[in-house]
């Protein structure tokens, strides 16, 4: 039997488009989300629904 739960958490790694940084985030984020380096967008609650913009890496 396998002891590993899978963590249902939903956080996501992305990384900005304009800068490179990788910064980890909620994956339905209720507020924008703007990355901590340059400030540019990451991710926009358009809505009910989050529009990324940022580059998916992955996934927790
Ligand atoms: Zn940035």
């Amino acid at each position: 039997m396998n002891a590993m739960k899978k963590n249902s958490s939903n956080f996501i790694k992305v990384k900005c488009v304009k800068c490179k940084n990788e910064q980890t985030i909620f994956n339905k984020p209720s507020t924008q989300v703007n990355c901590l380096v340059c400030g540019e967008a990451l991710c926009k609650s358009k809505g009910g629904k989050a529009k990324l913009y940022a580059k998916f890496v992955e996934s927790f």
